[in-house]
């Protein structure tokens, strides 16, 4: 963009960046995949940073898979990455319930998916509500169930089986004076190829708070919870940190958020007229969803990772 704040990052700047930086933080939808492709030498810039001696983490808002999932997944892709590098929403989730909401050893309404109720048993809380709203083929009629005592907290991840019935639920609990509640996070849509898209989990998440009429707290990007749990865990110098992502209101707004370095990359969601309209926009809070660089693949960075 001429004239901004956001370069193009290539050539001396691009080197001058790499070693200003000691940990790289990658989304992965939009950035290192799209959906089941691979983003084309996406596995040799993740290798290569980590061969010269950068730390690599993934921050991803998908919280279908868990992190043994996301590791399984970028092994076949050709990446070197070990699960504690991999920072997802039903992982996060977790251990949000887990630490700041002290749930272990206690229970939830789980809107959601297996790989939500996976972390959450890791993390030692029960959950109940997971899976389509069926017996045996039959429709269960929650309104005849009495609640469940023991759920403290509601809890909104992406579920394919959303129903009125999971929404009704959710509302019961949140009704109760104690309940907590949780949402992953809130993409509104989720993109697909050739300008298609599929309702994002934000759209659940917005229909539960509109029920509830209340707010979640959310864990997932552009929330600081993502950032701060890996900080805590790893120890990340935030002036020697870039985020790497694809949109402008959850991974640059996440970096900006947390004082991190910021880099769009151009082969998913956001584009650089969005950014240009984030600028010239003279509000500063959109201001924060301005890139410092952008790159039109990660592959422009390998040039200054060659051996
Ligand atoms: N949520 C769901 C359910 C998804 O399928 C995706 C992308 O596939 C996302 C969120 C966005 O993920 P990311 O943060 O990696 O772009
Ligand atoms: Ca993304």
């Amino acid at each position: 963009m001429s004239g901004s704040k956001c370069s193009k990052l290539g050539g001396i700047l691009l080197k001058q960046v790499l070693d200003s930086v000691d940990t790289v933080l990658f989304d992965c939808d939009g950035v290192i995949w799209r959906g089941d492709q691979v983003i084309s030498g996406a596995a040799d810039v993740i290798n290569r940073l980590k061969e010269a001696g950068k730390r690599v983490f993934f921050v991803t808002n998908n919280s279908t898979k868990t992190r043994t999932m996301y590791a399984e997944k970028m092994a076949k892709m050709g990446f070197k990455v070990a699960e504690e590098e991999v920072f997802g929403t039903a992982y996060c989730c977790a251990i949000y319930l887990k630490n700041v909401c002290q749930l272990q050893g206690k229970k939830v309404y789980l809107i959601g998916n297996p790989a939500m109720a996976q972390e959450l048993a890791a993390a030692g809380i029960q959950q109940t509500g997971e899976g389509p709203d069926l017996i045996c083929g039959q429709q269960i009629d929650w309104a005849n169930v009495p609640l469940d005592p023991d759920v403290k907290a509601v809890v909104v991840g992406f579920d394919q089986h959303f129903s009125y019935m999971k929404l009704n639920r959710a509302l019961q609990y949140l009704i109760r004076q104690d309940c907590m509640f949780v949402g992953t996070n809130r993409d509104s849509r989720l993109p697909l190829e050739g300008g298609k898209a599929v309702p994002g989990t934000g759209c659940l998440l917005q229909a539960v708070e509109t029920a509830a009429q209340q707010k979640a707290q959310t864990v997932g990007k552009p929330s600081k919870f993502m950032f701060e749990s890996l900080a805590l865990q790893f120890g990340v110098d935030r002036e020697r940190c870039l985020m790497v992502g694809d949109r402008l209101d959850t991974d640059i707004l996440l970096g900006s958020n947390c004082g991190l370095k910021t880099l769009l990359t151009l082969t998913g969601v956001s584009t650089l007229a969005d950014a240009e309209a984030h600028e010239k926009s003279g509000c500063t809070e959109r201001q924060k969803m301005v890139p410092d660089y952008y790159v039109d693949s990660i592959a422009d960075l390998l040039p200054a990772l060659q051996a």
